[in-house]
């Protein structure tokens, strides 16, 4: 296959040297991180919005996928190339009481955890995955906090390849942990954190040939350019005023920022939306950097419940620090108790999400109250993760045992004896 011309190429992000789209490699020869670069050439004329809104009524998975139905700005190969479930398609949803706790007008929130594996960890996998295949690969791995084993591990099985999982030990969210081993990945629990785990898998596929799908892989970041994508046609193409993410290993508010300068660049949206990355306090390299000027430092002992985000020594800080400089972006923290404070009201609107994802709406409304983000603004942020991700923090939470957490909306089980009197009692007295 290597042999083969592609309309890509990978360039390093700090020295710009550039090498073959075909070639299984993470890195540049300095050790920093690939992007993917198009060159869109001829093909730049035939992108149009209106294909992609006609690819979205389609019944072909390939054409449906929130991702695959922007194939020629993700990845430009044949329609039957890509390994898709298919993704995407999540919901966008206006919630009146999420809005006035952070401080909006309005404030949409599009659902990433409504991707087939509960998070928007699919968008990039199903590029990963069909990377894999195209390669030749026929295992892969990667290390994780969760997500993106449970998502790989889904891949892998639909893809016939074999997944092995790097998880740090006792920090990864029971829904994902069952995940990874339902969909049959071997899945290898270390005595260490993320970061010890990222290092040591980066180890063992290139000692032994197996494919790293990690979002240090550009191939992943491409596909989640597709959340953006596909929020603004949510959005009849029109561009709001801020988006807003958590940030851990930040590929994704990476990616959201290249796909949205491509856009700008062919010419299909006028204007770029400012970009606001949220981090747990405890674990805030890229806010560190963003609020004292320069590099970002890895953190040591990162810490935080928002287990998807507990990443001391992000993969993708140089590309993340570029995208916030072109997007205009800002960077903030917050702590767990404002994000459990702000999931309590996601989950409580009946929309519900993990943890991580919630930072989105604590760290909306921080900057909403600092006078960052205008309450008249046009705002939307992405939640990360499904509410089933993580059942320990919830029941945790509403049971009052979360350690150092208040918990501020409770909403506790009321157990009471099997017989009838008590419990109509206890329906009277609870009515609203
Ligand atoms: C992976 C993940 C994040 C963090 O995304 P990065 O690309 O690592 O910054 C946030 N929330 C959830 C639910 C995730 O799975």
């Amino acid at each position: 296959m290597s042999g083969h011309e592609v309309p890509w190429t990978l360039r390093c992000v700090d020295t710009g040297a550039v090498y073959g789209g075909l070639e299984p490699r993470y890195r540049s020869d300095n050790g920093a991180t690939l992007d993917v670069v198009h060159d869109f050439g001829a093909a730049a004329a035939t992108i149009d919005l209106d294909a992609f809104d006609q690819r979205r009524r389609s019944k072909l998975a390939v054409d449906r996928s929130g991702v695959w139905r922007f194939r020629e700005l993700i990845l430009p190969v044949s329609a039957d190339a890509p390994i898709t479930k298919p993704e995407g398609n999540t919901n966008l949803y206006y919630s009146d009481s999420i809005a006035r706790y952070v401080g909006l007008d309005s404030f949409g929130l599009k659902h990433e955890g409504e991707n087939p594996t509960g998070s928007f960890k699919d968008r990039g996998m199903t590029v990963g995955i069909t990377m894999a295949r195209m390669l030749g690969m026929r295992r892969v791995a990667c290390a994780s906090t969760g997500n993106t084993s449970a998502s790989m591990a889904a891949y892998a099985a639909q893809a016939g390849m074999q997944a092995f999982v790097f998880i740090p030990e006792g920090k990864i969210a029971y829904g994902k942990l069952s995940q990874a081993l339902a969909y049959g990945a071997t899945t290898i629990q270390l005595d260490g954190d993320f970061d010890r785990a990222m290092e040591l898998v980066q180890e063992v596929c290139t000692s032994e040939g197996i494919y790293l799908l990690n979002s240090v892989n550009p191939f992943r970041i491409e596909g989640q350019k597709a959340i953006g994508f596909e929020l603004l046609q949510d959005l009849d193409w029109t561009v709001p005023d801020w988006i807003v993410l958590p940030g851990g290993n930040l590929g994704n508010n990476a990616a959201l920022s290249k796909g949205m300068s491509e856009l700008l660049g062919l010419g299909l949206i006028d204007r770029l939306p400012r970009i606001a990355v949220i981090q747990a306090a405890g674990a805030n390299p890229l806010y560190r950097a963003f609020r004292d000027g320069g590099p970002v430092h890895p953190l040591a002992n990162a810490e935080t419940l928002a287990t998807a985000i507990r990443i001391g020594n992000p993969v993708s800080w140089r590309k993340s620090q570029r995208g916030i400089a072109a997007c205009d972006g800002v960077v903030e923290d917050v702590t767990d108790q404002e994000i459990l404070d702000a999931k309590a009201y996601v989950d409580a609107a009946g929309i519900g999400a993990e943890p991580a994802s919630c930072a989105t709406v604590a760290g909306a409304r921080k900057l909403v109250a600092a006078g960052v983000i205008d309450s008249a603004a046009s705002v939307c942020g992405i939640l990360t993760g499904h509410l089933l991700k993580d059942p320990d923090a919830v029941v945790g939470y509403h049971c009052g045992e979360l350690e150092g957490i208040d918990s501020r909306f409770l909403n506790a089980p009321i157990r009471v004896s099997a017989e009838l009197g008590p419990i109509i009692d206890l329906v009277r007295a609870a009515r609203s």
